[in-house]
């Protein structure tokens, strides 16, 4: 039995922890935000919650779809498509946490706490060799991880795993130049992201405005309080989140967020033709580290003689072909962690 590390509490670092736990390891779960779900977010206000992260997610693969399914029979999802049509073709499969996308994570978490030393509020800045090894047998075969404040963990893991954004990433598997630097290579969007609320509902508007032009000002307008249980608040008659499109988020990195929400809000109401009053509630939240759109092609990264691993989104996109279709963030996120663990099962001492 091995003791392991997982650094970040997004689906994938859930997955991998969850299927190492489930192998007999032991295993802690470090967080540097307040809760477990990175970018299947959900944020809190006066005019309601907003998903304003990732606002759902398809499953495209067998292991994933059936994943998927018994999260629906637990009621940690809320599941469209997927019924076979009469043509023997199968919908895409269609999912969002509920009754928020970050409850997904949060029951994921909650069914781990016996087995997992779940710490949050946990930021790991580097991974070090464990001085303990080092100095009895010159080789390097266990971790210590260095806190964001400068601490060291007295912790010696055996193995750790990275499951954070590829940019975050390539820092911290630093002492493995060969997965840091497929981390470097792998990119992830920016995204601007409005939560908005009106007293009313927007004239004409349906319940999702999407744009294909890769340059213009916003991907995607969604209405947030149309989905299942959302709750009414009073005062509140429709609540909105708005996307940015990478190009414009990456041009307007450093904007102040009262510009952002002014020309999101102005793009809705150009590309929509509708006259759209000022918001009564409205923030902005910048996704430095948004979607991966050319994710590594192999399933995970794992390093059996230093017993470091890397998954995440980054990794798993497959060879991608015309009969194949994309397979998005929180679906690869999940296929890697699990890819990840079975190899690290494979390869890690039983006793
Ligand atoms: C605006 C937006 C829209 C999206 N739309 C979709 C969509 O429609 N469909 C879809 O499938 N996907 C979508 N995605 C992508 C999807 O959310 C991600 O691909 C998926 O959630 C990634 O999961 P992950 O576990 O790999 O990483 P994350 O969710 O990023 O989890 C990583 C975790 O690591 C933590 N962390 C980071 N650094 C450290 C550190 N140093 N120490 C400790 N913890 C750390 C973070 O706080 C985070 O909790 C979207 C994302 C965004 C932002």
């Amino acid at each position: 039995m091995s003791h392991i590390a997982v650094v970040g509490a997004g689906i994938a670092g859930l997955t991998v922890a969850d299927e190492l736990q489930s192998a007999g390891h032991v295993v802690s779960l470090l967080e540097k935000s307040q809760g477990p779900g990175g970018r299947c977010a959900t944020r809190r206000s006066a005019a309601g919650p907003f998903d304003h992260g990732a606002p759902s997610f398809t499953a495209t693969t067998a292991a994933f779809r059936a994943q998927v399914t018994a999260w629906r029979d637990a009621g940690w999802v809320a599941v469209e498509g997927g019924r076979r049509e009469s043509t023997g073709f199968e919908a895409p499969l269609r999912a969002c946490g509920f009754p928020s996308m970050n409850t997904l994570a949060q029951q994921i978490a909650r069914s781990l706490s016996s087995g997992v030393d779940m710490r949050t509020d946990t930021p790991v800045a580097s991974i070090e060799p464990s001085d303990h090894d080092a100095a009895d047998t010159g080789a390097q075969t266990g971790w210590r991880l260095r806190l964001l404040d400068g601490r060291l963990d007295t912790t010696r893991f055996d193995a750790v795993v990275v499951a954070v954004p590829a940019e975050q990433a390539a820092v911290l598997l630093g002492s493995d130049s060969a997965l840091a630097e497929a981390m470097r290579q792998t990119c992830s969007d920016p995204c601007w992201t409005v939560m908005a609320a009106w007293p009313n509902q927007l004239p004409t508007l349906q319940g999702e405005y999407r744009s294909t032009d890769p340059l213009g000002v916003l991907s995607l307008a969604r209405r947030d309080d149309a989905r299942i249980d959302r709750g009414n608040v009073p005062g509140i008659g429709s609540r909105w989140v708005l996307h940015a499109t990478p190009y414009w988020s990456a041009d307007h990195l450093d904007a102040a967020a009262a510009d952002v929400i002014a020309d999101l809000v102005g793009a809705l109401a150009t590309q929509s033709g509708v006259d759209i009053a000022a918001p009564v509630h409205a923030a902005a939240h910048r996704w430095r580290y948004g979607q991966v759109p050319k994710p590594r092609p192999e399933p995970c990264g794992w390093n059996a003689m230093l017993r470091l691993g890397s998954c995440g989104d980054a990794w798993h996109g497959g060879a991608r072909g015309a009969d194949r279709p994309r397979v998005d963030g929180v679906e690869r996120a999940w296929l890697s962690g699990r890819a990840l663990a079975r190899e690290m099962i494979r390869s890690l001492p039983r006793d």
